[in-house]
């Protein structure tokens, strides 16, 4: 699966696929880009997969913390650039993916390092204690 993601810095937007090794880069201007994917059942190996820490952020569309939450995400994909990825999984379209990791109640982040969960956070915390909490993860 391709994620289109807009390169911050020269505005082209790149067509970007999982990358096990390394982190993507606009072609045109070799800039770092925010890596913030989708996946479903197909693609969710192949998505967090990579050589970065992974956060899983189970959503729903009917989930209004869930809507504090991915801004903040998007947010430190961009300040903490080329250090992790987002991965977003929608629960409504992926039962069999929430069911996998107890997503019973979400907003639920699941950090994924080298394949193994390393730490999840459940509910909504505010952005200043989710940013501290995902910052001492992701430099640990
Ligand atoms: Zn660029």
């Amino acid at each position: 699966m391709m994620t289109i993601i807009t390169c911050p810095t020269c505005d082209a937007r790149n067509r970007v696929g999982p990358i096990a090794q390394g982190i993507p880069r606009c072609p045109r201007c070799k800039s770092t880009l925010p890596w913030v994917v989708e996946a479903d059942a197909d693609t969710f190996a192949a998505e967090t997969t990579a050589s970065v820490p992974v956060v899983v952020d189970f959503w729903a569309a009917w989930c209004g913390p869930c809507r504090m939450i991915s801004p903040v995400l998007e947010d430190l994909a961009k300040r903490q650039v080329g250090h992790l990825k987002v991965v977003k999984v929608d629960v409504d379209a992926n039962p069999g993916l929430a069911t996998r990791f107890g997503a019973r109640s979400i907003p639920l982040l699941v950090v994924i390092r080298d394949g193994q969960e390393v730490d999840r956070v459940v509910g909504a915390l505010p952005r200043a204690a989710l940013e501290q909490r995902l910052r001492s993860v992701l430099a640990a």
